[in-house]
């Protein structure tokens, strides 16, 4: 199937690098306009270079309301309207709820927790004017499960999955055409995952259940879910968590 988002304007957050890249490359390739955003913007215009025509950069730090409302003002001012918003952006802090400090905690929640619902907050005024919007909030198996050690990181992404649901019945309620999910990766081969194993391997001893001991998943199998969910496929979910995760939440023992 090609052509599964054509026509659509894609706005995408922390698109420089990991997921939120590979996310920008599959929606891209199935036909959206992308707007490559990353406080990194280096690496948001590498990726909007890779893509060519139909890609453009821009530099976005999610934790800043000025940012957001700089960034969406300009999205509004070329193209009127916006149909899919990827709030992706993320950063891994690892310690638990004894030793993370008030100022980690809440910088890992400017980001995660704040940006995801100043980017839902200052994009809805431009998806209300699309036909069918999608917001897709990255949030993670943190949110579901008890990791100690990423202790704020969970907290934020708990936030994106409720948030998430009350946006979703706010849509569907005041009759906007907009639809809003969640995803959960489990561990996923990307720069952040690799930090944090490099940092569990070196600080701590590899506790069993950290970091799932089988094989990761690769950014494309996130995206994947990302395109459906950014498709007009997905018009009957709404308000969901998809876990991706190879049954790492589900297991008994
Ligand atoms: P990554 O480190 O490869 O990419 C994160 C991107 O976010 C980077 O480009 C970075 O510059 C950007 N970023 C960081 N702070 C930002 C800010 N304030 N404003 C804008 N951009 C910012 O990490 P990734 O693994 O691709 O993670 C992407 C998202 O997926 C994160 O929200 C992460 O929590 C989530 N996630 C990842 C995994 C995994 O296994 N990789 C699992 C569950 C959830």
């Amino acid at each position: 199937m090609t052509g599964r988002v054509n026509g659509k304007i894609a706005l995408v957050t922390g698109g420089g690098s990991g997921l939120g890249a590979a996310d920008c490359l599959a929606l891209a390739r199935e036909g959206a306009t992308v707007i490559v955003t990353d406080v990194a913007f280096d690496a948001a215009q590498r990726v909007a270079t890779r893509i060519g025509n139909g890609a453009i950069a821009m530099a976005l730090d999610v934790s800043s309301e000025a940012a957001w409302q700089a960034v969406i003002a300009d999205v509004d001012q070329r193209f009127g309207h916006l149909d899919i918003l990827v709030n992706n952006a993320g950063i891994v802090q690892m310690a638990d709820c004894e030793d993370v400090t008030l100022e980690q905690f809440r910088r890992v929640n400017a980001i995660m927790n704040e940006g995801v619902f100043l980017g839902c907050k200052y994009a809805l005024p431009l998806l209300k004017r699309a036909e069918n919007a999608s917001i897709i909030n990255m949030s993670s198996t943190g949110a579901l499960l008890g990791y100690p050690i990423f202790f704020a990181y969970s907290a934020a992404k708990g936030a994106v999955r409720s948030m998430t649901k009350s946006i979703a019945v706010m849509c569907q309620d005041k009759g906007y055409r907009i639809r809003c999910n969640s995803v959960h990766p489990g561990a996923i081969e990307t720069p952040m995952v690799q930090e944090a194993e490099g940092r569990i391997g070196t600080e701590r001893p590899v506790a069993s259940g950290v970091l799932p001991a089988g094989e990761k998943g690769a950014p494309e199998d996130v995206a994947n879910i990302v395109l459906f969910l950014a498709s007009d496929e997905s018009r009957f979910v709404n308000g969901a968590e998809f876990v991706i995760d190879n049954a790492l939440t589900i297991r008994a023992w």
